[in-house]
């Protein structure tokens, strides 16, 4: 494998790093850059893990990460796709165009110090449940990697960084590609934390994200309960419906939901009452199946609150309104790109890490009541064919229906803890996280480098994403009048 000796950053021991005279030249240059760039990079994954931002808050986040490719001579364009803390970093000309994906923002309630046991830094606040500064932080060297790569070795193309924020509500992407934003790129190389080493082609699920509001009349709840309507019963009808389908929907199919605003007081009847839900299936048209079923479950529990009343000469009735946020289309994996991103992840190596590293992760691993197996140290075989699992939804799926995408992971968590935890929050800013982090530069602008090199592998992954896109043309689940936006409970935050 490819190591060096140990040096000392910041105070942490980053051991060993790769080393630059055992990979091919343009390779030893982006992980020399990773290298050079460590200390930078693992100071903004650790002020972005302390800032903790929320979707489309991200503001000092996404500065930090934009302002470090501005320094390094990237082309800016800020505040893309109506939202504030959007960007595109652009390097170089013409084709092929790579592009890496950089997420930032946080989730809430996860605040928590990177320690093994459980206690928040700021108690209710947000943490990186997700890993996202180390995502943000990452895909940023990988873009100067990258880019010193192409200076030195006279590499055609162009090498793009995109800020996407929002990522945990699953908007900032599929705004930018709604605007076209992604359509001239060649190959699109993505990552995200976990707790293994691993490029995979497992699918995600599509899903919608949307609030129902319904509307009632207030009145007095003891005095004159029959002259009110109550939004809080429509609410319940509807959950009732929704509960009731679920038997029915194909395995696949998911519906999960809060209640954003049910009332005020026992003795108000509630004029309105809000629902949050997402309706998940194992592809767009199955999720679509089932969002529309809910949508007359919608109709239904309007009907029931209101009985005779329902409809327009009611005093006071309004239908329930529907909110949209955002839709997800199911990931489309592209084998070309992975079976090359996994060549690089094999190349550069898995993080070496450290028994402090293995120890802090057993400690982790105990206080979450999970076996003490620590980091995963070694880098899973590429499996072109995996068991189908139940797994979440992402925003990188849209774009891999309008570019050959592929997503690595990298073990920065201790194995089996999971994402959105206050463990995985604690890990996402713990040395060995961090120090993962670089291996994930390193493998992204490695991978980078093939795409620049090896237009038969640009072509065979085109040729494959023709494939797999033909008859199902990639429709945004957003239009041009929609405007990125938050339930209203977090809106009003
Ligand atoms: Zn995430």
């Amino acid at each position: 494998m490819f190591r060096s000796t140990s040096i000392i950053l910041c105070g942490l021991v980053l051991s060993p790093l790769t080393s630059a005279q055992e990979l091919p030249p343009a390779k030893a240059t982006a992980a020399a850059s990773v290298d050079a760039h460590a200390a930078a990079l693992i100071d903004a994954s650790t002020r972005i893990w302390e800032w903790a931002e929320l979707a489309l808050t991200e503001h000092r986040s996404s500065a930090l990460l934009a302002d470090m490719l501005a320094a390094d001579g990237f082309t800016m364009q800020r505040g893309v796709s109506e939202m504030e803390t959007a960007w595109v970093a652009s390097f170089g000309s013409g084709e092929p165009v790579v592009a890496f994906l950089a997420e930032f923002d946080a989730l809430p309630g996860l605040s928590q110090k990177a320690q093994v046991s459980q206690e928040a830094r700021v108690p209710g606040e947000c943490g990186h449940g997700c890993g996202h500064n180390l995502f943000g932080a990452g895909s940023v060297g990988a873009g100067i990697a990258l880019k010193q790569a192409m200076l030195e070795h006279d590499l055609p193309g162009t090498v793009r960084v995109y800020g996407t924020p929002a990522e945990e509500h699953g908007i900032g992407k599929v705004w930018m590609v709604r605007d076209g934003m992604f359509d001239d790129v060649d190959v699109c190389l993505s990552w995200h934390p976990g707790d293994e080493n691993e490029v995979d082609v497992l699918p995600s699920k599509a899903l919608r994200s949307f609030e129902v509001t319904f509307s009632g009349r207030s009145a007095h709840a003891a005095g004159a309960p029959w002259k009110g309507v109550s939004a809080l019963d429509a609410v319940e009808a509807f959950e009732t419906g929704v509960n009731l389908l679920r038997e029915h929907m194909p395995e696949s199919a998911r519906i999960h939901y809060v209640v954003t605003a049910g009332g005020d007081a026992p003795n108000v009847i509630p004029s309105t009452a809000s629902i949050w839900l997402f309706t998940r299936g194992k592809d767009w048209p199955e999720q679509e199946q089932v969002f529309q079923h809910v949508m007359k479950i919608v109709e239904g529990a309007d009907l029931m609150a209101w009985g005779e009343e329902h409809g327009d000469l009611a005093a006071g009735f309004k239908p329930a309104q529907v909110q949209m946020f955002t839709g997800l289309y199911h990931y489309n994996p592209n084998h070309t790109v992975a079976r090359l991103m996994h060549r690089n992840l094999e190349l550069i190596g898995p993080p070496d890490f450290s028994e402090e590293h293995h120890a802090f992760a057993r400690g982790l691993q105990e206080n979450f009541g999970l076996e003490p197996l620590g980091m995963h140290a070694e880098v899973r075989p590429f499996d072109p064919d995996p068991e189908p699992e139940s797994g979440g939804s992402t925003d990188v799926a849209n774009i891999s229906w309008v570019c050959p995408t592929i997503d690595l992971s990298v073990a920065n968590w201790p194995l089996e803890i999971p994402a959105h935890s206050w463990a995985s929050t604690a890990a996402s800013g713990s040395d060995g996280g961090k120090l993962a982090m670089l291996t994930a530069a390193k493998v992204l602008a490695a991978s980078g480098i093939d795409v620049l090199t090896h237009p038969e592998e640009v072509s065979e992954a085109r040729a494959e994403f023709e494939r797999a896109s033909a008859g199902f043309p990639y429709v945004s689940p957003v239009g041009p009048e929609d405007a990125p936006s938050l339930p209203s409970h977090l809106r009003a935050n």
